[in-house]
């Protein structure tokens, strides 16, 4: 699973990527390929144009329209000792004069002009209203933004970037104001001039405005760019969160599953002691069972230090189980093994060696000393009654006690022991009887 979900994972960051490359190109194809913003001055209806100075009836200067369009305009100038502008102004309000076009979103002017005259420079300017200083009443007060254009640069269309226009400085010492008034800004423009600065005494000036036209974009370069930018960022900052959630869950997931693993291997465990537990322990008295005993008197073999063996039958066992019932029998089979089990060493060892045969061995204990405990034994279990259904029951066993010396085998001495038991038996049983032939035979006993 872990596998399928980095696969997974991988094939939707790829796509992301993918997606992301996609998008970006085509934000960049529209943004190239979107017609530009455009206002053209000269469209009918869009502003209203009109000359600076209109002839006044008696005056020698005659500012005036030539066409009926009223794009072409002459101003002559024969003498006037007051200022005589030859300027076409287009407002950029409707009524309410403060209010002007916003032209911070324009990039250039393009501008197309037939000028039959003497002057060397041409002028173009821009107002804007700024509501902090500019007042109505005085139409100067309005920031102006002004540009000198050389005669010969408007003879063919020129195109005038609007970062040309910079305040004149009579205008910021006119109004005196603090510097951050003086700093071009067109986002309430008022109006539009163009004409020709300077002393006009005597001279005559015909100009005629083919194109007057506002151009820049709908969402400037550095804001695209930075918008992509942002889309990246943004993109890749998802990436990560997504990545560092999905190692997140990735690694409480691997706890789950080692959590799982260890709490199953300790089951295991326990559960393969049981079953080791179980296959050496004699399921009814809960002593050792044959192959238990088995494997302990293999590890008293290798020990070396020799042992005694004491074998317990119980006496009349088959009388015990037809006359009060298997499970009476049971009981008295219980009943043995615990008071065995309760008088022996530490070192000792007991199993059921089979039927109701039990078998004791004694590590590095001489034969006397395990006749001894037989004794005790015989003694307890003669001693003990066990509550059987047809009431009280009284038992007795017999006992063999044979030597496996060190270095001995034990099989044989379970054989001796055996032998012992028999004569045990024969002699009338509850009685210890024990095997003479090593005893006597060998000093060299534990
Ligand atoms: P002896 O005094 O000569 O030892 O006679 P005994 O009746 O004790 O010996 P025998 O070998 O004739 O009978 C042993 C009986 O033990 C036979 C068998 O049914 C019974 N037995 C063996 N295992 C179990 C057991 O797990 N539970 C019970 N209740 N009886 C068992
Ligand atoms: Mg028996
Ligand atoms: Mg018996």
């Amino acid at each position: 699973m872990p596998k399928f979900d980095g696969m997974q994972s991988d094939l939707i960051s790829i796509r992301f990527l993918m997606g992301g490359i996609v998008l970006t190109v085509a934000v960049l194809a529209i943004h190239m390929l979107l017609p530009a913003r455009t206002l053209d001055l000269l469209e009918p209806g869009v502003s209203k144009h009109f000359l600076e100075a209109p002839p006044q009836a008696g005056e020698e200067t005659a500012v005036q329209w030539v066409d009926a369009g009223r794009l072409r305009w002459r101003c002559q100038y024969v003498a006037s000792g007051k200022y005589q502008p030859c300027v076409l102004t287009y407002l950029l309000t409707g009524d309410d004069l403060s209010r002007g076009r916003d032209l911070s979103g324009f990039d250039h002017i393009e501008l197309e002009l037939d000028y039959q005259g003497p002057a060397p420079f041409l002028h173009l300017d821009i107002r804007n209203f700024d509501p902090r200083f500019s007042r109505l009443e005085d139409a100067n007060s309005s920031r102006m933004h002004a540009v000198t254009l050389r005669r010969r640069d408007v003879e063919q269309p020129v195109r005038i970037k609007l970062s040309e226009l910079n305040v004149p400085d009579w205008w910021i010492q006119m109004f005196n104001l603090p510097r951050e008034y003086n700093q071009p800004s067109l986002d309430n423009a008022t109006s539009l001039s163009i004409g020709i600065p300077g002393e006009l005494t005597g001279q005559h000036h015909e100009l005629q405005l083919r194109r007057l036209v506002l151009k820049g974009e709908w969402i400037g370069d550095d804001r695209v760019y930075l918008g992509i930018l942002l889309a990246w960022l943004f993109g890749a900052c998802t990436m990560v969160l997504r990545g560092w959630q999905r190692l997140r869950l990735s690694h409480r997931r691997q706890q789950r599953e080692i959590d799982a693993l260890t709490a199953r291997t300790r089951q295991l465990r326990i559960e393969q002691e049981n079953l080791r537990r179980l296959a050496t322990v004699d399921e009814l008295t809960g002593v050792l069972n044959r192959r238990g005993l088995e494997q302990s008197l293999d590890d008293m073999e290798e020990a070396a230090q020799g042992m005694s063996l004491v074998l317990l039958d119980i006496d009349h066992f088959k009388h015990v189980n037809d006359r009060h019932g298997h499970d009476c029998g049971d009981e008295v089979l219980r009943r043995v093994a615990a008071i065995v089990a309760a008088n022996l060493r530490a070192s000792d060892v007991i199993g059921r060696w089979g039927g109701e045969e039990f078998l004791i061995a004694c590590q590095g204990t001489r034969v006397r000393d395990a006749a001894r405990l037989a004794e005790k034994l015989r003694e307890r279990v003669q001693q003990s009654e066990v509550s059987c259904t047809a009431g009280r029951l009284a038992i007795t066993a017999s006992f063999g006690v044979a030597l496996s010396p060190p270095g001995g085998s034990a099989a044989n001495a379970l054989k001796r022991a055996d032998e012992a038991l028999y004569r045990a038996k024969e002699a009338g049983r509850n009685r210890v009887e024990v095997d003479r032939t090593l005893q006597s035979d060998s000093p060299t006993t534990v």
